[in-house]
């Protein structure tokens, strides 16, 4: 019996995202092989921070790199870092705040669910533009002797009329303001570990290790400057200050290097050749049924560049909507996830889906699709 099956535990098909009400991944075995090999022994955990920072730094080509507990502690982090510049005097006095910088700025067109690290960073967040747009002048002006940080989400998800990341690096860095990039599920490509805080200049980029990585669940990639990269570190475990809470353990640490490495060595034209495949054996599939277009969609959900299938249902045709059909497939066994962003459209990830899972997704998908036919009779 599985560990899972014994708790009474579901088991779930994930042809959703890398979301983490559903686990956010699935570990490789060099990465479980790493992780296991790590919780075997005691170290020196500041002595492991450094090392395995300094090879995260020269494999993502960046000047330093840390391991967070995941993507949003890392932006506590790094926010911290900002508040402070990593000086015990001041971190001493996070508790109340006092004299310390505490506004972060975001794009209103950048306001998402994970924007409560600002809060959690004992920071404001000051909104600038509208949820459309946001001109230069506008963060320009939000600009002043409270500011710590500006918090930029990176990906085509958001508004094409909020600032791109070198406007705000440009109008940030001339006020002497860092700018912190949340790229949480920005990969692939992996050129993007390096390219907004190389290419762009964003003095740090954080990553979630338990997405595109497959790392674990609850690990973060933290690159940036060293400056950057430093003031973080003094906030963080294993000092006993303000962020100690947010601790990644010695395994996590080992394990995110681990996926890391082997991210960066993947075949990636093979990766994407493997999902747009099942894309279009999927499209195969259901296209033939009346009421449903299908069309590959070359980003996920996350917006990074890896396919998924977006299948349109006519509910008068199939006498269903699709949030019916994603709740039929999320009730039957095994669940399946996907996601159904409005009525008429269901996206199916294959990128976390097994070869031998994605033959049953599809059938899954089939039947639920036919079963509520108006027209054809069941
Ligand atoms: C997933 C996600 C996060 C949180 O990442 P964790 O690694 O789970 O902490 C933050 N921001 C965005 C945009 C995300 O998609």
């Amino acid at each position: 019996m599985g560990i899972y099956e014994e708790l009474g535990v579901e088991r779930v098909i994930n042809a959703a995202a890398t979301l983490t009400a559903l686990g956010g991944s699935r570990m490789p075995s060099v990465v479980l092989d790493a992780m296991r090999e790590a919780a075997g022994e005691f170290v020196d955990m500041h002595q492991l921070q450094q090392k395995v920072g300094a090879r995260l730094a020269c494999l993502t080509r960046n000047e330093a790199a840390y391991v967070a507990s995941g993507c949003a502690a890392g932006m506590v982090l790094g926010i911290l870092g900002c508040r402070t510049g990593g000086e015990l005097e001041k971190i001493a006095r996070l508790g109340s705040g006092k004299g310390l910088p505490n506004e972060v700025i975001i794009q209103a067109a950048h306001r998402n669910p994970y924007d409560w690290v600002i809060a959690l960073a004992g920071a404001r967040m000051r909104t600038v533009g509208n949820t459309r747009q946001t001109f230069d002048w506008e963060l320009e002006s939000a600009i002043g002797d409270n500011t710590a940080a500006v918090l930029h989400i990176a990906g085509i998800r958001y508004a094409p009329g909020a600032l791109g990341l070198p406007e705000v690096v440009r109008v940030a860095h001339a006020r002497g303001i860092p700018v912190i990039v949340d790229a949480a599920a920005q990969l692939p490509p992996c050129s993007n570990l390096w390219h907004y805080t190389k290419d762009v200049g964003a003095d740090l980029a954080v990553f979630s290790g338990g997405k595109e990585l497959k790392g674990p669940q609850a690990s973060g990639l933290m690159v940036g400057t060293t400056a950057m990269i430093e003031a973080a570190r003094a906030n963080g475990a294993p000092h006993q200050r303000f962020a100690r809470s947010m601790k990644a353990g010695k395994e996590e640490i080992v394990g995110l290097l681990a996926a890391v490495e082997r991210y960066l060595a993947l075949d990636q034209v093979a990766e994407r050749a493997r999902c747009e495949a099942w894309c279009s054996r999927w499209a195969q599939l259901f296209s033939p049924v009346p009421g449903v277009r299908t069309q590959i969609d070359p980003h996920n959900e996350g917006g990074a560049d890896l396919p998924r299938l977006a299948v349109e249902v006519d509910e008068a045709t199939l006498g269903r909507d699709a949030f019916t059909v994603a709740e039929e497939l999320w009730s039957g066994q095994p669940r399946i996830a996907v996601l159904a962003t409005d009525s008429r459209t269901l996206y199916l990830e294959p990128d976390l889906v097994e070869d031998d899972e994605c033959g049953l997704v599809g059938d899954r998908v089939l039947a639920c699709l036919r079963g509520g036919l108006v027209h054809e009779g069941k």
